[in-house]
């Protein structure tokens, strides 16, 4: 099946007690709980107090009953009690998310003016009602099964019930070993928190599944990290990201139960994420594993053609970075594609290409595949045989939302039965002229066809004149033309609105961040802020993004940039 897809893939392609944390845990008391006061105002009218709390969790999973923090192959449980290490030195927020702040967790800005903030914020001090844990998982990495792997450098906070009703589980990162940190330090460099903080809020407002991110705290705190594996080692600051999923389970999740022979915690386990998090799944359908996994399957397929659609490159699509709820968690190496190119990697440290942009389609299914064998200790043989079905379907619902992501961006209506071709056709117009994915797209959404025909594309529109150069461009700009003239009621203002809607013209390139990075390295925050506002509103062209040339050509001195894993 592997190679079905790929030829497909291919072929489109080608074409919180104010306690101290140090010590041992404790809550924090109500009245010392910064983040609570102004929830409080609010929800004495909606009858309800703000609360973190690890009990849904823990009255449904079993905790390890070790207690001590230290690196141990961990056993009969999905989480571990473990205590954020505290970062030394002083503390500065660099970053904070507003829509987060208050649409999600429904708090006033206010409560920012709290002197311990950055102390919640960075797992200084613990929120009301936190115990701290750590997740128990496992993984395939690279291909292959690599044990137990585990929340190694984040303390999963508590869950928060926000007034509409969602269910927020709050995880900081870079918070310091726990049980399953192996080798590592527990920490989290501030170059990698910058951009896992600025790329998944910019994802959420491209519109993808994704992680949120609240906060990012730095120290003074010196973390040794060799960012190229090249022996040099460099000194760095450490920082925490407080980040937030409707949950953090991973398919390496349930890989780790099934490879101990953990069967009853696996069930306990699927049985709480179906509960909470597929509601439209009965707790007693005797099929209810098989919707699970189909369900899966489908919203995999979805986010991996909405990663496409924006030329969003993971970088290391392992299982243990691999959502059940199928969000974009875990950002490390990423990247958006510039010039288009389906062989774009854009972590370094991937010398294979596994995880380039054009196999992450593929990829998503073999980490299916890996759910799967997950799942088959829990499943009849014609259960088995049930879900194998679905798992064939994948390649077809993958091409489907690709195709239909790909239909808006070129602002076609209906269906049309050359349409798969006229999209491929594009894309390998794009591929020989090496033209930028996301500018292609938006200066499409910004020219008239009549220019297009004319040949007579403003200069301005830079991205479309690198694809004007093919040789068949003309050829393609016929067949758009054709398609777009015959769409029945509609106009050049209703299809460029259309398209400028769903073409982003910003989004967050790597010279970007690092340009960022490199200031905030000096403690200057303005450009991680600047960007954060800009990819608030990814669709819409501001005057302070274009100064900043954030939808120009990619400067000469980022030409040679790389991303790593190291973070
Ligand atoms: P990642 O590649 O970031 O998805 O991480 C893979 C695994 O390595 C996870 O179990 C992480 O918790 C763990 N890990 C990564 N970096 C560190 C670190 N600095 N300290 C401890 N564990 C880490
Ligand atoms: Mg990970």
């Amino acid at each position: 099946m592997i190679q079905v897809i790929s030829l497909t893939v291919l072929l489109i392609a080608a074409f919180s007690g104010a306690a101290e944390t140090s010590g041992s845990h404790q809550s924090c008391s109500k009245d010392q709980n910064p983040l609570i006061l102004p929830a409080h105002r609010w929800s004495c009218s909606a009858g309800a107090p703000l609360e973190i709390t690890t009990h849904t969790l823990l009255d449904s999973l079993p905790l390890d009953e070790v207690k001590d923090n230290s690196v141990r192959t961990v056993r009969r449980c999905a989480f571990s009690q473990s205590t954020p290490t505290p970062l030394r030195g002083a503390l500065q927020l660099a970053a904070l998310s507003k829509d987060v702040l208050e649409n999600v967790l429904e708090l006033d800005e206010s409560v920012m003016q709290n002197e311990d903030v950055v102390q919640f914020l960075s797992g200084g001090k613990l929120f009301l009602g936190s115990f701290p844990l750590a997740h128990r998982y496992g993984g395939h990495q690279f291909g292959y099964w690599a044990g137990q792997l585990g929340d190694g450098r984040a303390h999963l906070l508590g869950e928060y019930t926000n007034r509409k009703g969602e269910r927020w589980e709050l995880q900081i990162k870079g918070s310091g070993k726990t049980p399953y940190s192996r080798s590592g330090d527990g920490r989290a460099v501030l170059r990698s928190s910058v951009r896992e903080f600025l790329c998944s809020e910019a994802m959420h407002f491209l519109g993808i599944p994704t992680s949120r991110a609240l906060s990012l705290v730095v120290s003074e705190e010196a973390v040794w990290r060799d960012q190229f594996y090249n022996g040099s080692v460099r000194k760095e600051k450490g920082a925490v990201v407080l980040r937030l999923a409707p949950s953090w389970f991973r398919i390496g999740s349930l890989e780790v139960l099934t490879r101990a022979g953990e069967l009853d915690i696996l069930r306990m386990l699927l049985n709480f994420v179906i509960d909470q998090h597929f509601t439209a799944i009965k707790p007693n359908a005797p099929n209810k594993y098989v919707a699970f996994f189909s369900a899966v399957v489908n919203e995999t397929a979805n986010m991996i053609a909405k990663w496409m659609s924006v030329g969003f490159a993971h970088g290391v699509c392992n299982t243990d970075n691999f959502s059940l709820l199928s969000i974009t968690i875990d950002y490390g190496p990423f990247g958006f594609m510039e010039a288009y190119n389906p062989n774009f990697v854009p972590n370094s440290s991937d010398d294979e290409g596994r995880y380039s942009i054009g196999a992450q389609a593929d990829v998503g299914l073999f980490n299916l595949q890996k759910l799967l064998e997950a799942l088959l200790p829990v499943l009849s043989l014609d259960q088995r045989s049930q879900a194998e079905q679905i798992l064939e379907e994948y390649p077809q619902i993958y091409h489907r939302r690709f195709h239909e992501q790909f239909k808006a961006k070129l602002g076609l209506l209906g269906d049309e039965e050359d349409d798969a071709y006229l999209i491929a056709f594009l894309l390998k117009l794009m591929e020989d002229t090496g033209s930028d994915f996301t500018m292609t797209f938006r200066q499409l959404s910004e020219v008239t066809l009549l220019q297009l025909q004319n040949n007579s594309i403003p200069q301005e529109l830079w991205a479309l004149w690198d694809l004007s150069s093919h040789e068949y461009f003309s050829d393609w700009v016929k067949l758009y033309s054709q398609r777009i003239g015959s769409q029945p009621g509609d106009s050049e203002e209703t299809r460029t609105g259309r398209m400028t809607a769903v073409n982003p013209c910003y989004v967050l390139r790597n010279w970007m961040a690092e340009s960022a990075i490199r200031k905030a390295e000096n403690n200057d925050f303005s450009e991680v802020a600047l960007l954060q506002q800009v990819l608030t509103e990814p669709f819409v062209k501001q005057m302070k993004a274009e100064s900043a040339g954030y939808s120009s050509r990619t400067p000469a001195w980022a030409s040679q940039l790389r991303v790593s894993c190291s973070s």
